[in-house]
This record gives C-alpha cells, structure tokens and sequence, in this order.
C-alpha cells in the first residue's frame, strides 16, 4: 500500500514529506560508485550513509512527490565533477537528501536513506521502500548483481522516467525554480584535487 514517508535531516531543521511511495512506486538499489563514497566522507558521516562494502542505499523516484515543510533554507548543493550530478544536503548536520540531475529535464531523483525520519514510523526501510532490486559498483560484496539483473532494473526504471516524464513531473521539482528551471541555489564543484583526497579517504577506512 502506498504511504507518506516522513523525510528530513538528521538533527530536525530540514523537515518534509514523500507522498504516497510503496516499492512499485520507486527504484531502490545500492550504489559503491566512484562519487558516492567520497560525497560521504565530504559530509563527514560515511559510517552512517555507506554499508560494509562501501554502498549507499537510494531509492529513484518521482520529483513531483516530495514536498519540504521546514527548513528548505537549510538546503545545500554540492557536485563533484563540472557536470556532474547535483548532490543536495542539509547543511546543518551534513544530511544527505537527494541526487538529481543537472537539468530539470529528467525528472530523476534519488534520496538517499539516511533522510528517511523513522523516529515515528515503526517499518521497516523493506516494508515502506521494498527489497534492494540490485547492487552496482561494489566489486567486492557478495551481492553484487549480474548483468540480468541490472537489465531488468534499468528497464523497469526507463519505464518509470518516461511515464513521469511525459505526465510532466520534471515541471513540479522543489529542487528548481518553477519558472526559470535553474537550481534552487548555485551548486558548488569541489576540485579535483579535493576528490582525490576524499577516495583515499575512504581508501584508509
Ligand atoms: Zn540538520
Ligand atoms: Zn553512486
């Protein structure tokens, strides 16, 4: 049954809503990219967002769902690489809340789970999100997933995007100016330089 998930950072400040998500209704899945290990150790707080084998637990879902209620002037925004993804944070507490693309155009967004608030929700991150459909880039866990599995999540996602594309979710995203398109605030881009220090970071733990 789909149901209101309560999202939000971690000390309180930044507070909102996810309506009506079950998991045929988002995409989750752990990513041990390249970026996302170091955008942890950015923020300063790996050990909670990354698992044993280095993956950050997201859920892909429609833009046009999540609503802020508090706090949206606690709203950051980082990238890593010029083009790169848009990061988007709480800067309070180093909460990380969703990636999304550079452009509003593709209504992709993932929130990550450290923003879901569980403090008044007795489920469990199965119950309201589903199982993990599949594992990329994490070599060394023994679940990560075969090519047959990362084709049907990607298909099932690709239908997911156009049907929110073409009913227009991309227009509807509290992440961009409704009427401009650009980002709610200017992303920063860390150096290289800097990402490089934060992979041997993450090396080290
Ligand atoms: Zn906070
Ligand atoms: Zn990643």
């Amino acid at each position: 049954m789909p149901a209101d998930l309560a999202i939000g950072c971690s000390c309180g400040s930044l507070k909102g809503i996810a309506h009506g998500i079950s998991g045929s209704r988002v995409n989750r899945f752990v990513c041990g990219c390249g970026d996302c290990q170091p955008y942890a150790q950015y923020l300063g707080c790996a050990g909670e967002i990354l698992d044993t084998y280095g993956g950050t637990d997201v859920f892909q879902m429609s833009p046009r769902y999540i609503e802020f209620t508090d706090g949206i002037d606690r709203i950051a925004c980082l990238r890593l690489t010029p083009n790169g993804v848009l990061r988007w944070y709480a800067d309070c507490c180093n909460t990380p809340i969703v990636n999304t693309f550079p452009t509003r155009q593709i209504p992709f967004m993932a929130v990550i789970h450290t923003c879901v608030d569980r403090s008044n929700d007795n489920r469990s991150l199965d119950d309201s999100l589903g199982s993990v459909r599949a594992r990329v880039n994490s070599p060394s866990a023994p679940s990560e997933s075969g090519k047959w599995e990362l084709v049907s999540m990607l298909l099932r996602y690709g239908g997911m995007l156009l049907k929110w594309r073409l009913r227009g979710d991309h227009k509807h995203s509290p992440f961009f100016n409704a009427r401009t398109g650009q980002p709610i605030i200017a992303p920063r881009t860390i150096s290289a330089y800097e990402v490089q220090e934060l992979k041997k970071k993450q090396d080290l733990d």
